[in-house]
């Protein structure tokens, strides 16, 4: 399993209420998401380490759950694409995902 390369675990944080609401407070409702839905991008997200780290509200159920806004879906997307090209490049994510989300 690869570390992730978009948000640091051990901070125990929710990517997204960080992201949407500036709230930094550790928490322990955390649930593991790869950013690349599907089977076969499951799996490249987690080889490529495009996870984040959210708190239920966020995760599965809610108007503000990543399973359930394909906005905040989008979001997630977006920056695991950048957080891929700082370390590989467009052309390494095109080949891998084949859809640009920036
Ligand atoms: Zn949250
Ligand atoms: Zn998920």
């Amino acid at each position: 399993m690869a570390k992730s390369i978009m948000h640091r675990k051990e901070d125990r944080t929710c990517y997204l209420c960080m992201l949407l609401r500036d709230d930094y407070n550790a928490r322990e409702d955390l649930q593991e998401h790869h950013a690349m839905p599907g089977t076969a991008n499951r799996r490249l997200s987690e080889r490529y380490g495009l996870k984040v780290y959210l708190c239920i509200e966020h995760h599965l159920v809610g108007p503000d759950a990543v399973h359930s806004n394909i906005r905040l879906r989008r979001l997630l997307q977006a920056n695991a694409q950048m957080a891929f090209e700082r370390k590989h490049s467009h052309e390494e994510w095109m080949e891998a995902f084949g859809r640009n989300f920036i």
